[in-house]
């Protein structure tokens, strides 16, 4: 069939051709082989054919399992954007942070490259019929591309999958199969059932076409990364400049690690054919709950013991039993430039979707956020450095956001039934509604630095989770002026002005009295001398580093000095 690329056994090293029906290896039944392709060849042609084709998965074919892509089945899969995130980068300290959207998949998870990759596989060996586990959006996805193809699609899905993708699921036409179980169950009792009735199953990360779709999303990384920022320059005289760039990290949330391992291959295939710099470090994110891979990683073993009951709300996350695939990649990552496991609770998972969506404008399940909880994590702990180039993959369905992730008073009510609304009329009766509602009385804050990024940044940070009346001012002279006519209950001021700096502003401040008593939250970009420290010693409540706090941390000192 396929003629540009052949299979490797991976545990007998025989070669053989790909039939998409026949996925077990010919010579000794093993269900791990890797797909090759000419990439001698494929150095030369790739930078030639790949400008004048649309941005979507297809336009990687030569290095795809599938003859001849079939635009019947297509539903836009891949080409998603790579968005700057500055904010984040901001909070963090990092300035070449990239949000790689692939909620703007036509399912919103990446499994749809997997989806559209495995059903124009199985046309194109007449396969009618297909069988999968799921703890969620791999049903989701290949349900939608099933629909379109002409697929009957068997999907098994643990009873902790939420209700709402579930009826997702079923409304494509799908036949739910619901398993009061682990999903490490549910994927046993697929298989059994295919078994059974002869139906070709869902491999996962043993499916040639299932892992090869994953790659796309490193080509692309790579495209977008080279548009932005050039070629790289070469690391020495010897050596020949790449056309393209990589990443420095490459960040994903990882259940049963499919992605990483599909995407790590694309990034070598790469490197391999000189086309990059480097392969990316990659940083897999695990929920706490169910963190076999970074148990396994830490204790530098390359099998990982198997979750056998999962402690997660993070369903998508929870698969317990990695098996092979983790020990696949971690010898990719020995080979490789290496990178890091690390896990997160289900508590910063959610702190997560609220800094996600509050300071970027991206709103993402649970299971998404897990790989930003673990980026801050990894930033902190000192792994990932500030003038690195960072890549989260942000994948999955906004919710229906459940009751425990916003907690409480997030909504202000007012009436306006007409027996509340006040007798001299309604105009009237509105307007002392509101004012219960106590917008004239917010707390008062200046926010004084130069950097308009800054002063945007910190201002994001208190209106998307209180409410505050700012005034701003970019200098020192300004600001003590401001402060002495509006009297804020709480100064945030920086330090590194032009002109008159903030010691300065202090320094007035401290001449009047009417000024003097105000608290001051100090947000700087230096590193300060023991005698700067000295000087700000009694005169300010608290000293906060700039790119290295986290919104809610800011908040909490706020909301603290307001008391
Ligand atoms: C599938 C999925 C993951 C994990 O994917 P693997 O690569 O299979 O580990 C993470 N987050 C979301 C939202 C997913 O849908
Ligand atoms: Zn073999």
């Amino acid at each position: 069939m396929s003629s540009h690329f052949i299979t490797v056994c991976l545990d007998c090293g025989a070669q053989s051709p790909f039939l998409p029906g026949a996925p077990a290896c010919p010579k000794c039944g093993s269900l791990w082989r890797e797909a090759i392709y000419d990439y001698e060849n494929l150095a030369f042609t790739l930078p030639v054919v790949l400008p004048g084709r649309p941005f979507d998965i297809w336009r990687y074919r030569e290095l795809l399992p599938i003859r001849d892509p079939n635009p019947d089945y297509s539903l836009g899969e891949g080409g998603t954007p790579l968005i700057h995130a500055k904010n984040l980068g901001m909070m963090l300290g990092l300035h070449n942070l990239y949000i790689k959207d692939e909620r703007q998949g036509p399912t919103t998870s990446f499994k749809d490259r997997q989806a559209a990759l495995m059903m124009a596989s199985l046309k194109e060996a007449g396969i009618n019929e297909l069988v999968c586990a799921s703890t969620g959006n791999v049903a989701i996805s290949y349900s939608a591309y099933a629909a379109r193809a002409g697929i009957k699609l068997w999907a098994f899905l643990t009873s902790l999958v939420p209700a709402a993708k579930m009826r997702e699921v079923a409304l494509y036409g799908t036949q739910v199969v619901k398993i009061t179980g682990t999903y490490d169950e549910a994927k046993q009792l697929a298989a059994q059932f295919a078994k059974q009735r002869n139906l070709f199953l869902d491999l996962g990360a043993r499916s040639i076409p299932c892992l090869e779709s994953m790659k796309t999303i490193a080509f692309e990384i790579t495209e977008q990364l080279t548009a932005l920022f050039g070629p790289p320059t070469a690391p020495d005289q010897t050596e020949q400049a790449t056309p393209w760039r990589s990443p420095d990290w490459y960040v994903q949330s990882v259940s049963g690690g499919m992605g990483p391992l599909g995407v790590m291959k694309g990034f070598h295939e790469l490197h391999l054919m000189r086309l990059t710099n480097q392969e990316p470090k990659v940083a897999m994110i695990q929920s706490e709950g169910c963190a076999p891979m970074v148990h396994a990683w830490k204790q530098k073993k390359d099998t990982a013991i198997p979750v056998k009951s999962p402690h997660t709300l993070i369903e998508t996350l929870a698969t317990g039993d990695p098996a092979r695939t983790y020990t696949q990649i971690y010898k990719k990552m020995k080979a490789a430039s290496d990178g890091e496991f690390e896990s997160v609770s289900d508590e910063e998972a959610f702190r997560a979707m609220h800094f996600l969506a509050k300071m970027e404008g991206l709103s993402i399940e649970p299971a998404a956020a897990v790989a930003f909880a673990g980026l801050v994590k990894l930033v902190r702990a000192g792994k990932i450095k500030a003038d690195e180039i960072v890549v989260v993959n942000c994948t999955g369905h906004t919710m229906s956001i459940e009751r425990n992730i916003l907690g409480e008073g997030w909504e202000r009510n007012i009436n306006v039934t007409s027996d509340s609304l006040d007798e001299n009329g309604r105009e009237e009766g509105l307007l002392a509604a509101l004012s219960n509602v106590g917008i004239d009385r917010f707390p008062r804050i200046a926010i004084v630095d130069d950097e308009p990024n800054v002063r945007t940044l910190i201002r994001r940070i208190l209106q998307s989770q209180g409410n505050y009346k700012l005034y701003e001012a970019s200098n020192g002279k300004d600001a003590v002026e401001m402060i002495k006519k509006e009297h804020p209950n709480l100064i945030l001021l920086d330090l590194m002005m032009p002109d008159m700096d903030g010691f300065q502003v202090m320094d007035a401040l401290q001449l009047n009295q009417e000024t003097k008593d105000i608290p001051i939250i100090v947000i700087t970009a230096k590193e300060l001398t023991p005698a700067e420290k000295n000087r700000l010693k009694g005169h300010i409540q608290s000293l906060m580093q700039k790119g290295d706090f986290m919104n809610d941390e800011l908040l909490d000192e706020v909301r603290a000095l307001l008391k």
